[in-house]
């Protein structure tokens, strides 16, 4: 396989459901988001900001944001 389809292959497959940091991101006001979207881009631990998340009845495994983080996730 070339490397080419193997690009293309990895860029199909990214193709699941969305991501649903997307949708929780949607429902956050301006302010929450702006804070959420900081953590993302500060080195704090995706385990801590799912605990600061669940304080606000907003349940995100570690792992999901991590994945959102990297921009593996379908959104990214
Ligand atoms: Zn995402």
């Amino acid at each position: 396989m070339s490397l080419i389809d193997a690009l293309n292959e990895e860029s199909a497959a990214r193709k699941g459901p969305p991501c649903s940091l997307i949708a929780i991101l949607a429902a956050l006001d301006a302010a929450d988001r702006a804070a959420l979207v900081a953590a993302f881009n500060s080195t704090q631990p995706s385990t801590s900001i799912s605990r600061a998340l669940l304080t606000v009845n907003v349940r995100v495994a570690p792992t999901t944001l991590s994945r959102h983080r990297r921009g593996e996730c379908s959104c990214g």
